[in-house]
């Protein structure tokens, strides 16, 4: 497999920054592969915005440009916000994928940064309360339930589209009516992943 920066993938541009990640899930698709769709993710080195940027010919081929990481994109926030800006720039649409933890993890508060530059937010609400967010995330810090619903909520009033997400994985307790009924208050669209 070759090693990529950008891959497609269903019409659209998968952006992978960072394998660097704040939680350890247990449904993490990096348990079990080196990568997705015949592409290695796994990172010898991060790149730079320019080397993103150089790789994105053809602005009009995508439906949407989405950060994802094979780990989480706002550990590398201001290359992300670069490359977003150019992306926006010339019309196209951005969709950021995160656990929710950018504000911590860059230590201010990011989200209005995002304004004019993230179209859609996909947050990793990943459960309805704090005790099953840490069995299902296992992040790396205290706290980071409440980080992720104050992520969520200020999403949801500052861009476009803000979805919270759980991953249903067979025979997992995981109370998704729970989630949903959070995602709602917090003013987020829901969606439920199916872990395949
Ligand atoms: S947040 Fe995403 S990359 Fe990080 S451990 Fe969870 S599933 Fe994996």
């Amino acid at each position: 497999m070759k090693t990529v920066f950008t891959y497609e993938l269903d019409g659209n541009l998968y952006i992978n920054l960072t394998n660097k990640c704040t939680n350890a899930c247990t449904f993490c698709i990096r348990n079990e592969y080196d990568g997705i769709g015949g592409y290695d993710l796994w990172l010898s080195r991060e790149p730079s915005a320019e080397e993103i940027i150089a790789e994105i010919t053809d602005l009009k081929a995508y439906s949407e440009f989405v950060f994802c990481g094979y780990g989480e994109p706002t550990e590398r926030f201001d290359e992300l916000k670069k490359v977003a800006k150019y992306i926006k720039d010339q019309g196209g649409t951005t969709r950021l994928n995160t656990n929710g933890h950018g504000n911590i993890i860059n230590k201010r508060d990011i989200v209005p940064e995002m304004k004019g530059l993230i179209d859609i937010v996909s947050v990793s609400l990943n459960a309805g309360n704090e005790a099953e967010y840490d069995r299902v995330s296992q992040p790396s810090f205290k706290g980071a339930f409440e980080a992720v619903k104050e992520f969520i909520r200020e999403c949801a009033q500052t861009l476009p589209k803000t979805v919270a997400t759980v991953v249903a994985v067979p025979g997992d307790p995981l109370d998704i009516d729970a989630a949903r009924e959070l995602a709602a208050e917090l003013g987020a669209e829901f969606r439920v992943r199916i872990y395949e």
